[in-house]
C-alpha cells in the first residue's frame, strides 16, 4: 500500500497556538499567500481546544483522536508517584495508538517532526524527530531511526530543540538562535522527504507559539543594528506560511492539507498569585513557624535567574540555576501543612487536586467527604470575584465533566479557565505575600520577561485537496476529530474507540455520499515495545523546565 511516487498522499502541518484573529488580517494584506491560497481552494473553521488549552494534552488529542481522559495527558507535568512533587509528562505517559501508529498498521509509511510530547520517539515505519519538551539536546535519543540524528548534523545547520526567544529584561533577544530553530526544521524536513519518502507528513511548527507568547503586546524587535522587524507575531506565521508552501512545491494534486492548532492565542491581561489566593481561602495552610525566605530576597532571585547573560548560564547552568531553582520549589512545598491543606494545584492553569487520605502521601480529606469537600472548593472558586472589578474569575469543572475514560482519575480533581484564559499564574518562585493580582503594564516594569499572550480555545482548521469543497464551515470541530477526518481522507477505518467525528463537511457531497466512514475495532491501549521506561533524569527535567519557562509556558 506504500506510495511509490515520493509525494506524501496528506500532510498533517501544525502550527502551534495559531488563531485566525493574526491568519485573516494577515492574508487580507497579502502577507501569508500559502495560507491565503488555502482559504480560498479549501475548507475551513474554528477548531476547538481542549479545556483546559495546555499544549501537551491538546496535541495528543488531536494526534489520537480520543479526549485526555483516555491518552492520559493532562498538562505538561504529573505528580510523581506517592509525592507531592511533579514530573514532565513524556510520550511514554501517552496511552493510546498514536496516528502515525495507526497508519502504520494500515500499512503507511510517516514522517513526523516536532510534535510536541514526542520523546522518546516511536519506533515506526518512516521517521521521527521528537518536539517540543523532547530530548534535552538533538542527537539520537531525539531521532527515530537514530541514525537521523547524523544524517540531519550533515545538513549542516544547527537542529535546536527549542531556543529561548523572549525578551529579556535588558532586551536582550536571541533572533538569530530563533532563525536557526525556523530554518532547521525547514530543512530537515524537506531532506528526509526526499531521502526518505513517506506516505503522511505530520509536522508542527510551535516557534508561532513562543512569539505570541511574548510579543503580544509589544511585537517589535531590532534583530541587528538598523534591522527591525516591526510585528513578530506577523514574522513568525510568515516564515510557517513559506515552509508549507515549499511542502505544498513538492505534492501533487491528489495531496490532502490539513493545517490546524491546538489553541488560539490573545492578549494576556493579568497575573495572578493562585498560591496567595488558595492560602486566604484556607485551602493551602503553611506551617506555623515556619521562616521564609524574603519578598525582597526572592525577587532578586528571581531577577537573577532571568537577567543574568548567556555566558553565566552557559557557564554554570547547573550549579548556579538548578540549585536555586530546586531550593526554592522544595522549600516552598516543605512549608506547607499538607495535614491541614485541602486541595494544592499542579500545572500551568487551574488544575486542583485535593489532598485525599490513601491517595495523597499525607491526605487530610476522608474519602467519604470527597464529594462535598470537592463541591465546597468549586463553590468558593466560582463565588470568588476580582477584588477590583468585581467580575467572576474561575470558570471551573469537575473532572469527569470533560474528560472520560480509564485514565480521569490521573487529572487534577478540579480543572478550569482563570479569567477567560487573559489570567496566568505567576511562577511558583513568586513570592507568597506578592499581590492577588498583578495587571501586565505593572508586571511588564517589575519583570519584563514575563509573557504578554496567552491561549485561547480557538484553534484553526484549514483544509485543502482532491475531495474538499471549498467553503468557511458551520459548526465547531473538536481536537479528536482529526484522527477520524485524517484516515477518512485517506480511504482508512477509523477505530471505533476514537471520541471525535470525521469532519464529513469538509469534503464534497459526491465524495461523502459514495464514501460512508467505516470503523474497525482496534485496541485502545498502546502497545509501547521497544520504548524505555524511564526517561528524563533529574538534571534533563530541570533543563526542560527552564526551556518551558524560557519559550513562555510557565512564568
Ligand atoms: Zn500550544
Amino acid at each position: 500500500m506504500s506510495n511509490t511516487n515520493s509525494k506524501p498522499g496528506l500532510i498533517l502541518f501544525g502550527i502551534d497556538g495559531a488563531t485566525f484573529d493574526v491568519i485573516k488580517p494577515a492574508v487580507a494584506a497579502g502577507h501569508l499567500p500559502t495560507v491565503g491560497r488555502l482559504l480560498k481552494e479549501g475548507a475551513h473553521g474554528i477548531l476547538k481546544s481542549i479545556i483546559p488549552p495546555v499544549t501537551s494534552p491538546a496535541w495528543t488529542s488531536i494526534m489520537t483522536g480520543v479526549n485526555p481522559g483516555k491518552h492520559g495527558i493532562f498538562e505538561f507535568y504529573t505528580l510523581k508517584e506517592d509525592s507531592y512533587n511533579t514530573r514532565l509528562v513524556s510520550s511514554i505517559d501517552r496511552q493510546t495508538p498514536a496516528l502515525w501508529n495507526l497508519l502504520n498498521q494500515y500499512g503507511l509509511r510517516v514522517g513526523v517532526l516536532n510534535v510536541p510530547t514526542t520523546y522518546p520517539p516511536d519506533p515506526i515505519d518512516g521517521w521521527m524527530i521528537s518536539g517540543m519538551m523532547g530530548a534535552p539536546t538533538f542527537g539520537k535519543a531525539a531521532c527515530f531511526p537514530p541514525e537521523l540524528a547524523n544524517e540531519i548534523d550533515e545538513l549542516g545547520i544547527p537542529y535546536p530543540m527549542e531556543r529561548r526567544v523572549r525578551k529579556s529584561a535588558r532586551g536582550h533577544y536571541d533572533f538569530a538562535a530563533l532563525q536557526r530553530q525556523i530554518d532547521s526544521r525547514s530543512a530537515a524536513t524537506l531532506h528526509l522527504l526526499k531521502q526518505r519518502p513517506v506516505d503522511v507528513l505530520i509536522i508542527v511548527c510551535n516557534y508561532t507559539d513562543h512569539v505570541q507568547h511574548n510579543f503580544w503586546h509589544d511585537r517589535s524587535l531590532v534583530t541587528s543594528p538598523g534591522q527591525t522587524i516591526e510585528d513578530m507575531i506577523l514574522y513568525a506565521y510568515q516564515q510557517a506560511d513559506h515552509f508549507l508552501g515549499q511542502l505544498l512545491n513538492l505534492c501533487g494534486s491528489q495531496t490532502t492539507i490539513l493545517v490546524v492548532s491546538d489553541h488560539g492565542a490573545g492578549p494576556l491581561e493579568e497575573h495572578l498569585n493562585l498560591e496567595r489566593l488558595l492560602r486566604e481561602a484556607g485551602l493551602v495552610v503553611l506551617k506555623s513557624g515556619q521562616r521564609h525566605l524574603s519578598t525582597p530576597g526572592l525577587c532578586l532571585l528571581e531577577r537573577i535567574k532571568h537577567t543574568a547573560p548567556q555566558w553565566l548560564r552557559k557557564l554554570a547552568p547547573i550549579l548556579w540555576y538548578r540549585k536555586t531553582k530546586t531550593f526554592l520549589e522544595e522549600q516552598k512545598l516543605a512549608r506547607i501543612d499538607w495535614q491541614r491543606t485541602r486541595a494544592f494545584n499542579i500545572g500551568t492553569y487551574l488544575g486542583l487536586r485535593l489532598n485525599v487520605v490513601g491517595r495523597e502521601p499525607q491526605g487530610c480529606i476522608a474519602p467519604q467527604d470527597y464529594e462535598d469537600q470537592r463541591q465546597q472548593i468549586r463553590s468558593l472558586l466560582e463565588e470568588y470575584r476580582h477584588p477590583d472589578t468585581g467580575a467572576p474569575i474561575f470558570e471551573v469543572y469537575n473532572r469527569e465533566e470533560l474528560y472520560h475514560g480509564p485514565y480521569v482519575s490521573n487529572a487534577p480533581d478540579l480543572l478550569g479557565i482563570i479569567g477567560e484564559d487573559r489570567v496566568h499564574l505567576v511562577d511558583l518562585l513568586n513570592p507568597h505575600n506578592a499581590p492577588l493580582f498583578t495587571d501586565w503594564q505593572k508586571m511588564k516594569k517589575i519583570a519584563p520577561y514575563r509573557q504578554a499572550g496567552a491561549h485561547r480555545p480557538e484553534g484553526v482548521l484549514i483544509a485543502a485537496g482532491p475531495h474538499v469543497f471549498a467553503h468557511c464551515l458551520a459548526t465547531e470541530a473538536q481536537l479528536v476529530d482529526i484522527v477520524p477526518t485524517v484516515l477518512y481522507a485517506l480511504g482508512l477505518p477509523i477505530p471505533s474507540y476514537c471520541d471525535g467525528r470525521v469532519l464529513t463537511e469538509v469534503f464534497a457531497d459526491d465524495f461523502v455520499d459514495s464514501h460512508p466512514p467505516r470503523y474497525a475495532d482496534i485496541a485502545m491501549q498502546r502497545q509501547a515495545e521497544g520504548i524505555e521506561a524511564s526517561v528524563y533524569s533529574e538534571q534533563e527535567s530541570e533543563q526542560i523546565r527552564q526551556r518551558l519557562r524560557d519559550l513562555g509556558y510557565l512564568d
